[in-house]
């Protein structure tokens, strides 16, 4: 039987989407947070049209083996989806190495989703008390961070990203997160800004990230600033 998965989008070719790796990029549909900075909110609803069926997916990857190495699933939330695991077993028995975007909202479904995945990025928004001021959803930081030690206690491949939304900015957020981050255990990080960047007159905000850069830079093995 094939998954039931929703298939909002399709990238066909990606060389950013998996570290190292040609890929393809399946957005999937239905995210339950309502982040004012989404960078997909078309895909934020779970009533929106299908725009490929399982099978047709399957059918497109079977004409790029050879051409790609992975398939990537991103959204909206992929971890929404009740067939994520099953379409993973079949990605991987088509010999495509397995990626997932998600921002950790259901960490019990990101386990079930470990053991499958050949590589993660996982969005860290904030501390957990700051979360619902970002996500408009109660509970969400501890959902994250749970998703957090779930991914950093296996083998998957992964990174960490943080959206530099303008809140970071004030009372020392961001540096607190930074060592927060780092006392969990994560080696991984990247800044990733915002598309388009927000209004810096001042260059403020431009100076902190360059301190950060320097301050933390020790204390990660990799800790990146990604630009739009
Ligand atoms: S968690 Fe991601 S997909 Fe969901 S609303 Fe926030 S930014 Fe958009």
């Amino acid at each position: 039987m094939s998954p039931t998965i929703h298939i909002g989008g399709l990238q066909a070719f990606s060389s950013i989407d998996y570290p190292g790796e040609l890929a393809a990029v399946v957005f999937l549909q239905g995210c339950p947070w309502r982040c004012g900075y989404c960078h997909n909110p078309e895909l934020q609803s779970r009533q929106a049209e299908v725009y490929m069926d399982w099978p047709q997916l399957e059918a497109f990857l079977q004409q790029r083996r050879g051409l790609l190495d992975a398939v990537v699933f991103s959204g909206g939330e992929p971890t929404l989806q009740p067939s994520l695991v099953q379409a993973l077993q079949s990605i991987q028995a088509m010999g495509f190495k397995t990626g997932l975007h998600s921002a950790g909202c259901y960490p019990e479904r990101l386990a079930a989703a470990l053991p499958h995945l050949n590589w993660v990025g996982l969005d860290i928004k904030a501390l957990p008390q700051d979360y619902p001021a970002l996500t408009t959803t109660p509970r969400s930081g501890k959902a994250a961070w749970v998703s957090l030690q779930l991914l950093l206690a296996s083998p998957s491949a992964h990174e960490i990203r943080i959206t530099l939304d303008p809140s970071l900015f004030e009372q020392e957020r961001l540096p607190r997160l930074l060592q927060a981050l780092h006392q969990a255990g994560v080696n991984n990080l990247a800044l990733q800004q915002l598309n388009p960047p927000p209004a810096d007159p001042q260059g403020q905000q431009k100076a902190q990230l360059q301190r950060l850069l320097n301050d933390f830079s020790g204390q990660f093995s990799q800790l990146i600033l990604r630009g739009p």
